[in-house]
């Protein structure tokens, strides 16, 4: 049994936002003193890193430096460094980073820091879900996507061929931590893509919050001066934050509400998918959503002009609005059928019923829409 340290002061900087039975922090400049909340949180013997060959030269060493220094035991902290991208999701990756722990000796006593992108955070998570029968998780996001989404929830995995995130497990974090300094290093083709999970938990839950975060995309994205409004970006990391955590500690194993975060994800990981994981997967849902309510729209479903609004934000946020012509309309409708419940020629879908409101909330949170009125909106 290892001591829980005592809490590290509460920053007058940072918020704090509780997600059932961890926290999540925001505060500039936190990965410089990662450490002792990693340790509060999940007092462990060992740690261990995995993150990814971009993330890694940028903040892992300043990282592994802090928790050698917690440890106080002279261990060593390994740090696991996956190739980045999507195709590092796999159970190969897995079966690598498991086999490096076990290589360096880490015990049942230990604890897993997940420092990247959502890549990372759904890897490192289930790896932790299952070394040695489950370790604690640290998540600390460094894309806007994991930030508000991929890091919160305990949804952890990887994808095969067959489909994304066919074979994973539920294992929630300790904590996640954010330093919303480190998205001043991520692409803006990587902000982009986590602004379409934004727009989708507006959709789904705020209406008030899809129009900010439509009306404000463009300053949140760094101009040519590398200028950005830090402000607006902070607000949109802690409100998608809130109406994420909102909704999975009140489903944490998708049984109703939490079906409503797949709005977008039925066809979006289809597109995904079958471009090859070419598409950003924030892009292939923003496609995913406005398919999703184009069809819905056309079964009587969701309301008039809502698939029109989805389009005007996910063009504020300079995302695509069209999928990739490369594969067919009954190649996308086979993997759709991999991903989600299908059945006698028809799919379930999470589609909201106007912006801000779920549909189907008394039944379940999805609705069937055919796959001949998909098929339409597809081709
Ligand atoms: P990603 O992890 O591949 O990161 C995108 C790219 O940005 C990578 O090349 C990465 O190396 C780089 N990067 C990350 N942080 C950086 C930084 N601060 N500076 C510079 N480069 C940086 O992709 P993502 O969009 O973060 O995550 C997508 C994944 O998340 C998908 O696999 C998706 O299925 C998963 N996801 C999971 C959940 C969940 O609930 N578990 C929810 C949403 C998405």
């Amino acid at each position: 049994m290892v001591d829980r340290p005592t809490s590290p002061t509460r920053d007058q900087t940072a918020t704090f936002i509780h997600a059932g039975a961890y926290e999540v922090t925001v505060a500039p400049a936190l990965l410089s003193r990662a450490a002792e909340l990693v340790a509060a949180a999940a007092p462990a013997h060992r740690y261990a890193v995995i993150s990814d060959s971009n993330v890694a030269p940028l903040y892992a060493a300043g990282l592994v430096a802090q928790l050698a220094r917690i440890g106080g035991t002279g261990e060593s902290v390994p740090l696991c460094t996956i190739p980045a991208g999507e195709a590092s999701k796999t159970r190969a990756t897995w079966a690598t980073v498991t086999d490096q722990l076990l290589e360096a000796k880490l015990g049942r006593d230990s604890a897993i820091v997940a420092l990247g992108g959502g890549v990372v955070c759904d890897l490192a998570g289930f790896v932790a879900a299952t070394f040695m029968r489950g370790l604690p998780v640290v998540h600390i996001p460094t894309t806007l996507l994991a930030m508000i989404d991929a890091s919160l929830g305990g949804k952890t995995g990887v994808d095969t061929t067959y489909g994304k995130n066919l074979v994973g497990a539920f294992h929630q974090p300790s904590a996640v931590l954010i330093d919303p300094q480190v998205l001043d290093s991520l692409p803006v083709r990587e902000l982009r893509s986590g602004l379409a999970e934004a727009l989708k938990h507006g959709a789904i839950a705020d209406a008030a919050y899809f129009d900010c975060v439509s009306r404000e995309a463009p300053s949140l994205l760094m101009d040519e001066a590398g200028r950005r409004d830090v402000q607006a970006l902070n607000h949109v990391i802690e409100k998608s934050v809130r109406i994420k955590t909102g909704v999975v500690t009140s489903d944490e194993r998708e049984n109703g509400a939490r079906k409503a975060l797949n709005f977008g994800h039925t066809i979006g990981h289809a597109i995904e998918l079958l471009s090859g994981y070419t598409m950003r997967h924030g892009e292939a849902v923003g496609v995913g959503m406005l398919l999703e309510a184009t069809a819905a729209e056309r079964a009587g479903i969701t309301a008039a002009g809502t698939a029109a609004r989805i389009r005007d934000a996910l063009t504020s946020a300079g995302l695509p609005t069209t999928r990739p012509a490369g594969p067919s309309v009954s190649q996308l409708l086979e993997s759709m059928h991999g991903d989600k419940k299908s059945r006698s020629g028809t799919t379930e879908y999470a589609v909201p019923a106007r912006i801000g409101v779920m549909a189907a909330v008394e039944d379940g949170y999805t609705v069937r829409l055919s796959d001949a009125l998909v098929a339409e909106v597809l081709a």
